[in-house]
């Protein structure tokens, strides 16, 4: 199909029957809208992890069911008929409950998967009833049928090939007659054990889907009018950016900026789906667009932030002019698993920070076999509630004069590690966790405010 769009909803666009109209006014806007992928309304997968982390207080669950109840019933009774959606959700909460008894008997990854899956379960029962009603010739889509992954729960990684054969087997031919209404963030592995893509994944699922059925566009609908120069939590006077390359934006993403997932711009980028960013509750007021080619690209684009950073530093005369120091460092990481993200060196020390791939946003750790092992090479020194700030942009290793600007602005804060000149696109340095934002804010009125 040619002209053929994708458009996500995150939880707080089906927050509500108010928020979902206007979803729904979006895609009834634009012809060209086939697929609209949803998470779960605003606040449940909270909720369904909490349960899933194993509640044992028979009262403190049964609140939660209730508040799930609640957020669900408040949108299925404005519905002119609810009669199936709230049958489809009830049944549903059923399965929530017996899994969050099983849970409080024994948590694992697996059910925990099965248990948050039932949020964008629900949701897109009730979102697809709406649009009916409004006319819209919409069809409930259960996305576990395409989505195959492996079996990694909690971060299970997508088959590519797989989610584009059985797309066009299925939900491409749906496509041609239907506006298809599907789930976010959730998949499923050879076994048809359901599986989940990690926190915030609907964005990078609403991507694999529309590389699957090769779509025109991707647009990923939230609570703010694009991607801004910085959080906007963070940074007040924060602006909206109109065009951003997909380098730029995936490294965003990477250094946590919480607007994307940090996978979403991969498969887009592999078959050039430009992609949209724009605020639900606000459409007329336009947004950011992704694409390869850009107008401009100026020295700073944005500021990203990561919070949760481990700081592993190793230190040994021995490495002092030796060489295979570090090969023998990087043979214990990988045998234990460990992946790098940031790293700087001198001359008898190197400190590095682990990636937090799989920790579902928490600090990673050094496991102990690896510190164990470690030790018999050099000291190691292992710190927490550390962040990571980013400043993205571009050409910047071929620039002059600007770091006496940033650094010169960041003169009052300790920093405890500088990354720069490996990509043209960022340059980054690690502080304290309760530094962190003041860093940011007083970078944002230095670098994008004057
Ligand atoms: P959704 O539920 O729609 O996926 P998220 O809460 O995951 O929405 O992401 C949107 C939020 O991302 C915004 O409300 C904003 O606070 C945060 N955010 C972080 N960095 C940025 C940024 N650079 N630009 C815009 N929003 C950002
Ligand atoms: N509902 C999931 C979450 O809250 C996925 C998403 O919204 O992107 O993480
Ligand atoms: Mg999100």
């Amino acid at each position: 199909m040619s002209n053929f769009n994708v458009a996500k909803f995150g939880g707080t666009s089906v927050a509500n029957f108010e928020a979902m109209s206007r979803c729904a006014a979006i895609v009834e806007n634009n012809p060209e809208t086939k697929l609209v992928v949803s998470s779960a309304c605003s606040g449940v997968t909270n909720l369904l992890v909490a349960l899933a982390n194993g509640v044992q207080d028979q009262q403190q669950r049964s609140d939660i069911l209730t508040q799930l109840a609640e957020i669900h019933d408040a949108i299925l009774n404005q519905l002119n008929d609810p009669t199936h959606a709230a049958s489809e959700v009830y049944s549903l909460l059923d399965t929530v409950t017996s899994l969050a008894e099983a849970a409080s008997i024994q948590a694992s990854n697996k059910l925990t998967d099965h248990l948050v899956a039932c949020g964008e379960l629900m949701s897109t029962h009730i979102l697809t009833q709406l649009m009916i009603e409004r006319g819209i010739n919409a069809v409930r889509f259960d996305i576990r049928d395409v989505l195959r992954t492996d079996s990694h729960f909690g971060r299970a990684e997508p088959d590519v090939a797989a989610i584009r054969e059985l797309a066009s087997d299925t939900l491409l031919p749906l496509c041609r007659e239907h506006v298809v209404v599907t789930q976010g963030f959730i998949g499923s592995d050879e076994e048809g054990n359901t599986t989940t893509l990690g926190r915030g994944g609907s964005d990078y699922s609403a991507a694999l889907i529309a590389e699957a059925v090769q779509a025109s566009g991707l647009e990923i609908w939230t609570d703010v009018p694009g991607i801004y120069t910085t959080d906007p939590r963070i940074a007040p006077n924060a602006a909206p950016i109109a065009e951003i390359s997909f380098s730029e934006a995936s490294e965003m993403a990477n250094f946590g900026a919480k607007i994307l997932h940090p996978s979403t711009l991969v498969p887009a980028l592999r078959h050039d789906i430009p992609v949209f960013v724009g605020s639900s509750k606000a459409p007329e007021q336009g947004g950011t667009w992704i694409r390869h080619q850009v107008e401009s690209s100026p020295l700073f684009r944005a500021l990203a932030l990561r919070n949760n950073q481990t700081m592993v530093t190793l230190r040994s005369a021995k490495m002092f002019h030796a060489y295979g120091f570090l090969a023998k460092v990087f043979e214990i990481l990988a045998k234990h698993k460990v992946s790098v993200d940031l790293i700087t060196t001198s001359e008898i020390s190197v400190s590095l920070t682990l990636d937090q791939t799989g920790t579902s946003g928490g600090a990673p750790s050094l496991p102990q076999a690896a510190r164990e092992e470690l030790e018999e090479l050099c000291s190691v020194k292992v710190e927490h509630n550390l962040s990571v700030v980013a400043l993205i942009g571009n050409n910047m290793s071929e620039s002059k004069g600007y770091a006496k600007q940033v650094f010169g602005t960041l003169e009052d804060f300790n920093l405890r590690m500088i990354c720069y000149g490996a990509s043209q696109h960022n340059l980054c340095f690690l502080l304290r966790e309760s530094e962190a934002k003041q860093a940011i804010q007083k970078l944002h009125v230095e670098l994008f405010e004057r």
